[in-house]
């Protein structure tokens, strides 16, 4: 008889996104007339820049002739793309890191949930909350999680860390022995950053206790800050500690195209064993490697064109997310993120909860939002808003909220 891996069974359903849609879906029904405008979502809505299209294209070509063919690529990712993300992403930042430390893959999704495959099930997992659900829940497959505690909202074996306005968005350093640590910046969904000295601090914290620590950089290229490290490794230490993930999604509307990578340095050993050698060993077993037109048009992404190019459709959202942050200032509500992030985390008015807060704005102003209850309990009293829409629409989504907020 064949056991099925029953850490699947405890995973509560995917709850936030399923209710939204209900909700909205319910609204709109009753409202046909209703124009909607999606401020929930994560995900990009301009098209790939051109210098990308062109080096995809021209790859699709290289496939085309028998002369210029490729076929099963490097696990690792092609020595072009390596090489470029090294010199631009490391190297230019003054950041020790080699290309062979860097691994491509088709998103940093992937990664976060595969990196668990070199760990052993007893780590003690310690995740901020709110938290982006996927460390949440690939650890929980991995049955390094406990149980789902319906009533407290969480998992009985996983430390969580409270990032809320009451610590600056910086989760205090725990209390208990913990092993492996998420931590997210820019964070989604609070769009708030780690500075050096956080960063540090939590640095100087694994190396002490042999922890390692996930380091998600998706959102790297909204930093504006000068005081927030692009890197974990331009933290000093972070080498023996630290893997990081990146991603192009967002950097360059690779959400469909799908190409990040994972860094894991060769520095970082635990138990005597290297993580990159498992890292390297776990890729070439079961992954086949990024598509190669793919990995040709991330590559372009570092070319001069390219560059510039992404820096203008960053440029889009980032005045969309400096629109969505005035608006909603200028409107009485008390807003975090934006600044380096997509992101803006709105506080609910006084003695709202997320989930109402949601529905009024999507009852009387049609903008549909995320409950910021969704991504853990100390994401209650937030909602979150993205600004990878439309600039005219969410131009107007802040006019009806101030509309809203004016008649009230
Ligand atoms: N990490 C964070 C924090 C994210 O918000 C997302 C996507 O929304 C990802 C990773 C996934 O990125 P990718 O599209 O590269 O899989």
């Amino acid at each position: 008889m064949a056991h099925v891996n029953a850490n699947y069974q405890k995973l509560p359903g995917s709850y936030l996104f399923s209710e939204i849609a209900r909700r909205t879906a319910a609204y709109a029904e009753a409202h046909p007339e209703a124009k909607l405008i999606k401020m929930g979502i994560g995900d990009v809505t301009r098209p790939l820049v051109p210098a990308v299209v062109e080096a995809m294209h021209a790859a699709v070509d290289d496939l085309s002739r028998a002369e210029t063919f490729y076929g099963y690529g490097p696990e690792q990712g092609y020595d072009f793309l390596r090489e470029a993300i090294q010199q631009a992403d490391f190297a230019a930042r003054g950041i020790q890191i080699a290309a062979d430390e860097i691994f491509i893959s088709d998103g940093a999704k992937s990664d976060c949930g595969n990196i668990g495959d070199i760990l052993s099930a007893d780590n003690k997992i310690a995740v901020c909350d709110p938290v982006y659900p996927v460390y949440v829940d690939t650890n929980a497959m991995a049955g390094r999680a406990g149980d789902y505690d319906e009533q407290a909202q969480g998992w009985t074996n996983i430390y969580y860390m409270p990032t809320t306005a009451e610590n600056g968005f910086c989760p205090a350093l725990p209390t208990e022995p913990v092993d492996v640590i998420y931590l997210c910046s820019p964070n989604n969904p609070t769009g708030t950053t780690l500075n050096f000295q956080q960063l540090q601090a939590w640095v100087d914290y694994a190396n002490e206790h042999d922890a390692i620590i996930m380091f998600d950089a998706a959102y790297e290229r909204f930093i504006a800050e000068d005081n927030v490290p692009h890197s974990i490794y331009e933290v000093p230490g972070a080498t023996t500690c630290a893997i990081e993930f990146r991603s192009f999604s967002k950097t360059a509307g690779f959400t469909g195209a799908r190409c990040g990578y994972t860094v894991v340095p060769k520095a970082l050993v635990r138990e005597g064993q290297s993580l990159h050698a498992m890292w390297n060993r776990r890729q070439t077993t079961k992954f086949n490697g990024a598509s190669y037109v793919i990995q040709r048009g991330a590559a372009a992404v570092y070319s001069e064109e390219g560059a510039r190019q992404i820096e203008e459709t960053l440029d889009y959202y980032r005045a969309n997310a400096k629109v969505i942050k005035e608006g909603l200032e200028a409107a009485g509500f008390t807003v975090y993120g934006a600044v380096s992030s997509p992101y803006v985390w709105c506080k609910t008015p006084v003695g709202m909860g997320s989930w109402e807060f949601f529905d009024l704005l999507l009852e009387q102003a049609n903008i549909i939002t995320t409950p910021g209850a969704g991504f853990g309990p100390s994401g209650e009293g937030y909602v979150r808003l993205t600004a990878f829409g439309d600039a005219d629409a969410t131009k107007e989504a802040m006019q009806r909220i101030q509309t809203l907020m004016a008649t009230r």
